[in-house]
């Protein structure tokens, strides 16, 4: 970013005017762990706050293979159809629009490389397997005040990942398949009580029979659950990204959850949330890094863990004293 460094005010404008390029430059500066950068990073974004929060944030996540790349291209096309701007970010390195794949492979998401009112970026580099990227939030936000109507947020369901998407998102749509009885582990996982909605994919492959009691098998995991009064109860849908059919149904829940969440201001509520959350998790973030970076204070929490697994020490007493020699007490 040293050649050329725009300023903040020609980043913002370039933002605010729907200038790709720009954009993703931006998100390549708050994706930077340079001090530099992220100081103008912290300038922008709060510079483009007033341009914010009027897109709709949908989170997908779902085991690898199960067509998600797919989905996001057939319902993003769909989406561009019904006069929608997409944003397509993705929030782990498993994604498969990370490592460039996207870019490399022009097959991948066919339907939306290239189209006027689409843009997609790849997971940040340099993360770990399950990794998260603090970043993305800031993507989004860079993203709504480029105008874009929708945001589509992908992950793969590893480690973390799933539980950040949905911190930063309005609905989260877990996408899966029919077979081997596979379809129930994510619940099994927990990740059942985050989801808003279940969609079958790969239906042109699926018997009716079968899809029926595959179904029947999620509505039966779902009654585990109490209602839910905020929102819609999870719906489970089923579609075929290939063929671009089951679209429709997945439109109307959509409109319908944001309806009723509006409505009932869960909506903004969810949002003033998730902002407080992200902004605790950048703080231990931010306390994490400060002493992975300070070999003395290093060396000092390494000694407290040695004394915390002897039983010398109780662990909350170690956070204390750990926590003195942050001289923030
Ligand atoms: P991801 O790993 O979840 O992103 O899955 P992909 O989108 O890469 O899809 C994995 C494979 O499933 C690819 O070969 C797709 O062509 C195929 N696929 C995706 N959606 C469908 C579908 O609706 N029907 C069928 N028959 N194949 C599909």
């Amino acid at each position: 970013m040293a050649k050329n460094r725009l300023t903040t005010e020609e980043f913002k404008n370039g933002i605010l005017a729907g200038e790709k390029s720009v954009l993703s430059r931006a998100i390549t500066l708050v994706e930077s762990k340079s001090v530099v950068d992220r100081k103008q990073a912290n300038e922008l974004v709060n510079s483009i706050l007033p341009f914010i929060g009027k897109s709709f944030r949908l989170g997908i996540t779902g085991a690898p293979g199960v067509g998600k790349s797919t989905f996001i291209d057939g319902f993003g096309d769909f989406l561009l159809k019904k006069g929608k701007k997409v944003a397509v970010l993705a929030i782990d390195p498993s994604s498969k629009i990370s490592g460039g794949s996207i870019l490399g492979d022009k097959t991948r998401m066919e339907k939306l490389v290239g189209q006027p009112n689409v843009f997609i970026r790849p997971s940040p580099a340099g993360l770990e397997l399950g990794g998260v990227a603090q970043s993305t939030l800031e993507s989004i936000l860079l993203c709504e005040a480029a105008s874009y109507d929708f945001v589509v947020v992908e992950t793969v369901g590893v480690g973390q990942s799933e539980t950040a998407v949905k911190e930063m998102t309005d609905m989260l749509l877990f996408l899966t398949i029919a077979g081997a009885g596979d379809d129930l582990q994510g619940i099994k996982r927990g990740i059942m009580e985050m989801i808003d909605l279940v969609v079958i994919n790969k239906s042109d492959q699926i018997e009716k029979e079968i899809l029926g009691k595959v179904k029947s098998n999620f509505a039966q995991a779902l009654h585990l659950f109490p209602p839910r009064a905020a929102k819609p109860n999870v719906d489970i849908l089923s579609c075929s990204a290939l063929n671009s059919t089951g679209f429709d149904e997945i439109w109307q829940f959509i409109l319908d959850y944001q309806a009723k969440l509006s409505a009932n201001g869960f909506f903004e509520e969810n949002r003033k949330a998730q902002k407080i959350s992200w902004m605790n998790r950048s703080l231990i973030h931010l306390v994490e890094n400060h002493i992975q970076n300070n070999d003395n204070l290093k060396a000092n929490v390494q000694k407290f863990e040695t004394m915390v697994s002897d039983n010398q020490l109780s662990p909350l007493d170690a956070a204390f004293q750990i926590f003195q020699l942050l001289n923030l007490v």
